[in-house]
């Protein structure tokens, strides 16, 4: 099942997606889908989450942390590397991303996204799927250089509309066993499936749930493949997560 987050007639609220161009509105969050049917073109699509903190995976493919220039091997990463984007950075599909003046490095990164959809403090490993409410598209947009320069990545990660995500959040999936592609002007640049990741996303959620109480609407990256680069004023870009289904779009401007 697919589910969206739209504002209409100025009201936030949550639905279905029917069919391909139709959404019901629920009440609640995991509430029964209401009688009204809206064409998706007659409402305003948002970021299908509401995160308290969006927090992230950075070196989750080897192919990814070869390609960075970072040793393996024994350096392997033990536990997963973390940080953090601002609630600030979410921006929905179809969005135009405007480039930062103060970067001359900005980088996409295509991605599995996974949203919270209840409290999860110190869940197992076994466990951890059950605190997932769905799964997305999400382009981590990076400014490489801040990256280097700055002493923490707040500017290089969380600028303004640094987190396209969407459109719609796929309630089954199975996160260990799906594809993550990114296209650049129609051009396939990331392309690697979930089963390379380190540290699986039941691991990961379970590892931040540890010390972290991760609440409802709460974002994970899972971290990039490998093919990732540098963007230019007037790209198109799409990242589609295979069971998604439906992709990620964006444009930078
Ligand atoms: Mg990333």
């Amino acid at each position: 099942m697919k589910m969206l987050h739209f504002r209409k007639d100025g009201q936030a609220q949550w639905g279905w997606l029917m069919g391909e161009a139709h959404v019901t509105p629920m009440r609640k969050l995991d509430g029964e889908a209401a009688s009204e049917v809206f064409p998706l073109a007659e409402v305003e699509l948002l970021p299908p989450a509401d995160p308290s903190k969006i927090v992230c995976v950075g070196r989750n493919y080897l192919d990814h942390i070869k390609e960075m220039g970072h040793s393996f091997g024994k350096d392997l990463p033990q536990e997963p590397g973390l940080f953090l984007k601002a609630p600030n950075t979410l921006v929905p599909s179809g969005s135009e991303v405007a480039y930062p003046s103060w970067t001359d490095e900005l980088h996409y990164e295509g991605e599995l996204a996974v949203v919270i959809g209840q409290t999860a403090s110190k869940v197992s490993e076994e466990e951890a799927l059950d605190y997932v409410l769905g799964y997305t598209n999400a382009l981590d947009l990076t400014a490489r250089d801040k990256q280097k320069s700055d002493l923490q990545w707040i500017r290089a990660k969380s600028a303004d509309g640094f987190l396209p995500l969407g459109p719609v959040l796929e309630t089954k999936l199975d996160p260990g066993k799906t594809t993550v592609r990114t296209w650049v002007n129609d051009e396939l640049r990331q392309e690697a499936s979930t089963e390379l990741m380190i540290f699986p996303v039941a691991r990961v959620i379970s590892y931040v749930s540890q010390f972290m109480t991760l609440e409802p609407g709460d974002v994970i990256l899972t971290g990039t493949p490998s093919g990732v680069g540098p963007l230019q004023r007037g790209d198109r870009l799409r990242v589609e997560v295979d069971d998604v289904g439906i992709p990620l779009e964006v444009s930078i401007v």
